[in-house]
């Protein structure tokens, strides 16, 4: 399988500390794919990891998509025929999806937070309200339906330090998603009421002691919980955000796609009130 943008991000430390010159390591792994930038450049990386990824590298194929198009759209192009060689009948029970077979094609229906897509074989999707869907969009719902999850969920809310093998993770996730939210709603609890229910959050707060809880869908089978506490200025207590996931989360997908996900999922509701956070 060609290594792509997706192989390489999930192998950097997500940190998006910018030292490498790029906004965010997922920009920074597109442009190696691409060939624009060198591996060497992400200064955190040294020893084996490097060499890892120097191997890596190594086997890229020059891509034959336009070295133009954003980040997103590059990787998601590169990954969409991942999906071809998987029985979509056979899987979307797992995967708590639609099959569907229309004019002899074959298609899984599932949502991603508040849309509705059509995915093909081939790796093409359809928003359900006939809106292009984001590059992003397209890389989750093909990471997801190529994870093959299935079995149940279990009901029970964890955090991301509470999963196996996260600890080298834990910061990136925070950082990228918990501290996202922080910096930009705290003393703000409406606009983060708002905008989870434009991201079709559903209201959970007579079940959590908190200022906020909403649920979400984001994936059929990856249910994700935020928790919000406002600052409280007069008496010093900062602003906190947890995101809280079921505990079988990484049947369904795997950890690096995870945080990806969870940064995200910042970013949506961020953008849902205006916000602009400064990545891709
Ligand atoms: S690729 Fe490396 S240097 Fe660049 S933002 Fe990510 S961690 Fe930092």
């Amino acid at each position: 399988m060609p290594v792509t943008a997706i192989d390489i991000y999930k192998k950097l430390p997500q940190t998006n500390c910018g030292r490498c010159g790029s906004p965010s390591c997922f920009v920074f792994a597109t442009r190696v794919a691409l060939r624009q930038e060198v591996i060497e450049r992400c200064v955190s990386l040294e020893g084996d990891e490097l060499k890892e990824l120097k191997m890596l590298v190594g086997e890229i194929k020059p891509l034959t998509t336009g070295s133009g198009a954003n980040a997103y759209a590059q990787a998601a192009e590169e990954i969409k025929n991942r999906i071809k060689d998987i029985d979509f009948k056979v899987s979307a029970d797992g995967l708590a999806a639609e099959y569907l077979n229309e004019d002899d094609k074959e298609y899984l229906r599932l949502n991603l937070f508040n849309h509705k897509y059509k995915v093909s074989k081939t790796g093409d999707i359809v928003r359900d309200d006939g809106l292009q869907p984001s590059a992003w969009a397209k890389i989750f719902l093909i990471i997801y339906i190529n994870a093959r999850g299935k079995g149940s969920l279990k009901n029970e809310w964890i955090s991301f330090g509470d999963l196996p093998n996260t600890f080298a993770k834990q910061k990136s996730f925070k950082d990228n998603s918990e501290n996202v939210l922080i910096k930009n709603f705290a003393g703000k609890k409406e606009e983060l009421k708002d905008a989870c229910s434009l991201l079709a959050g559903i209201d959970a707060a007579a079940e959590f002691k908190c200022d906020l809880a909403h649920r979400f869908s984001a994936l059929p089978k990856i249910p994700l919980l935020l928790l919000f506490w406002d600052e409280n200025k007069e008496e010093d207590f900062p602003a906190r955000v947890k995101i809280l996931m079921d505990r079988t989360v990484l049947n369904f997908i795997d950890i690096e796609s995870l945080v990806f996900l969870a940064e995200r999922f910042a970013k949506e509701l961020c953008e849902a009130k205006g916000i602009m956070v400064n990545t891709v």
